[in-house]
């Protein structure tokens, strides 16, 4: 069955990358129209439908144009859709970019979680893949798909950092029609506590798993064996950049939206403290630390959060194929340029049926 919300909700807030204002409200929307954008500063025929085939600048975040309207920075909107089960969705905003909230789809799936989705008289129609598909690019970034009847992705970041080491996480949602996972009281995972003393380098940094420093999630999706409850263990990860990136970025112009509510700063090398009282009149903001690795803006929520964010970015960029892809992704040090590239690739190939 094709679900959608039940209810109008508002959101509004800054685009991380603009830096502007926008007022979004997602409306249920027939079956069969799939998740439409309409730029209603614009007009209200500026629509754009979130589909691959209508992808522009993959530039750290996703956009989609058609004619001249565009809305960037859906990714997250996007996967809270993927993760959730819904089909269609009417997105009104009045802004270029979708407002960046926390740097994650947890606000979007704690209000919409709250009523409850509409379940429709139309079937879902899945999308599987004739035979297996790679694609990789310049960067090292590789997809691989392997035709299956139900969803898994299997995805491994590297960064080649080393306070994040190598991060694997497999996803693997309960089927349609199946019961919750038992094992999911539906709480939200709460901040890990951060160690006080602790500087850069410090051997006294516990490993995050017990074979050194990656960590996989592969026996442990929060304490469910079986499959990942989207809501608890990927909604919540937020999205994230290297402190030596963040001047750059900065004077760039490309985070004017950024602040340190909404994004998980890794640091990978010292920091003086000239450096951080620089960065901290850049985002107003006073006593920035470094525990662990991280710039002590918040606290993680799971040791592996940076690898479960790239995965909502999957979900959400995957979600522009338009309806389920049902197969086994394997994928490497993804981005969203990748990302929408193989679901480019695929909407224009005969290999979907
Ligand atoms: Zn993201």
């Amino acid at each position: 069955m094709q679900h959608t919300i039940k209810q109008s909700y508002t959101f509004c807030g800054k685009g991380l990358h603009t830096g502007v204002i926008a007022n979004m409200t997602l409306h249920p929307a027939e079956a069969g129209s799939g998740i439409r954008f309409v730029r209603t500063d614009i007009s209200t025929d500026a629509i754009v439908p979130a589909l691959a085939t209508n992808v522009g600048p993959t530039n750290r975040s996703t956009t989609i144009c058609s004619g001249d309207a565009s809305v960037s920075t859906l990714e997250h909107l996007m996967s809270a859709c993927a993760g959730l089960g819904i089909d269609n969705l009417l997105v009104e905003i009045d802004a270029p970019e979708v407002p960046i909230l926390d740097g994650s789809a947890k606000p979007y799936v704690e209000a919409i979680m709250a009523d409850g989705l509409l379940a429709q008289d139309a079937p879902r129609k899945c999308l599987r893949l004739r035979e297996p598909f790679h694609y990789e690019d310049e960067s090292g970034a590789i997809i691989d798909i392997l035709p299956a009847e139900s969803l898994k992705i299997d995805l491994t970041v590297d960064f080649n950092s080393k306070v994040l080491g190598v991060q694997r996480f497999v996803y693997s949602p309960p089927p349609e029609s199946s019961a919750p996972c038992p094992h999911n009281t539906g709480a939200l995972p709460q901040p890990l506590p951060l160690r006080a003393g602790y500087s850069f380098g410090s051997p006294s940094r516990a490993p995050l798993s017990p074979d050194g420093d990656s960590y996989s999630s592969i026996d442990d999706n929060g304490g469910c064996k079986s499959y990942t409850d989207y809501a608890t263990q990927i909604a919540p990860c937020r999205t994230f950049c290297f402190f030596h990136e963040l001047e750059f970025l900065a004077s760039k112009g490309l985070i004017k939206g950024g602040d340190t509510e909404n994004a998980i700063v890794v640091v990978e090398h010292p920091v003086d403290p000239a450096t951080l009282k620089r960065m901290q009149s850049l985002f107003g903001v006073g006593d920035l630390e470094v525990h662990e690795g991280y710039l002590n803006n918040l606290q993680l929520y799971f040791p592996d959060e940076i690898v479960r964010h790239k995965m909502l970015d999957i979900l959400g960029d995957f979600a522009l194929l338009g309806a389920p892809l049902l197969g086994t992704i394997i994928a490497r040090k993804t981005g969203h340029r990748i990302n929408t590239a193989v679901c480019k690739s695929l909407l224009e190939s005969d290999l979907l049926y």
